[in-house]
């Protein structure tokens, strides 16, 4: 819907060749939203802004804990609600079991896998709506965002 979208259209695509934000740059991105450069919030941004992608807190801490940082569940919870009030990140609830945090701030579609939880970008292109409805009195619309959820397909029946 604007043109800082850049969509992340499946996991096969080749790996990206850009470098995420630098340090720098996350530190920047910090300040600007309000919040001081803790050590924790520098780190979990820089995860989840490396490139456009979705991911679960469980997958955050893992990544954190592979580079061998010792960082409890608690602490990248908290930072990504943080990260996510202020709006360097967004927080999409789904599955009320699981929280993903999406980098692409602005509004966008979502193919969402049943089974894995994955959620992979729709280009907005490759949507279209040829009905709308009247908006309740009052209102207007502040985005719009598509869900298709997915399942595999059953088998023919034998
Ligand atoms: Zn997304």
């Amino acid at each position: 819907m604007t043109s800082e979208y850049s969509p992340q259209l499946s996991a096969q695509s080749p790996p990206a060749v850009a470098e995420g934000p630098t340090r720098d740059r996350i530190i920047e991105q910090l300040h600007l939203h309000g919040l001081k450069p803790t050590h924790q919030r520098v780190r979990v941004a820089e995860i989840l802004m490396a490139a456009p992608t979705h991911m679960t807190a469980e997958q955050i801490l893992a990544e954190i804990r592979r580079g061998g940082e010792r960082v409890s569940k608690a602490t990248v919870y908290n930072t990504l609600k943080v990260l996510a009030q202020r709006g360097l990140v967004r927080q999409i609830h789904l599955d009320p079991e699981r929280s993903v945090y999406d980098s692409t701030i602005v509004p966008h579609h979502h193919f969402h896998d049943l089974e894995t939880g994955e959620l992979r970008d729709i280009d907005p292109n490759d949507i279209a709506f040829s009905r709308f409805p009247t908006l309740p009195e009052g209102m207007e619309a502040e985005a719009i965002e598509v869900v298709i959820r997915l399942r595999k397909k059953r088998p023919a029946e034998v």
